[in-house]
């Protein structure tokens, strides 16, 4: 085990180019994406600032990234106005810029306009 752990050990990044630690190895103030949503931490855009390296015997060899927790922003709570403010963003690239309408699906950006209106006709209302 210690010759296993051994091999992942690189905590100059000489070996990976990233610092790398074994599995639980982590050095203090160093977390996984997951550990810091446990905490209520999101890395909050910035890189990785090192890496975890394991051997998995299902999955091969796995890497996760490491962040730093005094880098983490909180996850922002879901608030009513930011719910609204979600909500009618969808909403905008939902309607059409041609005849208004949300049609249920995300406007083609390609496309510009709604299938219909790219179609040059209007298909029978069905729903
Ligand atoms: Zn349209």
């Amino acid at each position: 085990m210690a010759r296993f752990r051994k091999r992942f050990w690189d905590p100059t990044g000489a070996r990976y180019g990233t610092p790398t630690y074994p599995w639980r190895c982590a050095p203090e103030g160093l977390m996984t994406r997951r550990q810091l949503r446990a905490e209520g931490l999101r890395p909050g855009g910035q890189d990785p600032a090192a890496q975890l390296m394991w051997q998995s015997r299902a999955r091969g060899l796995r890497v996760a990234y490491l962040y730093r927790v005094d880098r983490a922003r909180t996850v922002r709570p879901m608030t009513p106005g930011r719910h609204r403010a979600l909500a009618a963003a969808m909403r905008a690239r939902r309607t059409c810029p041609d005849c208004l309408i949300d049609r249920g699906y995300v406007i083609s950006v390609r496309l510009g306009t709604c299938v219909p209106c790219a179609d040059g006709f209007e298909y029978s209302a069905t729903t």
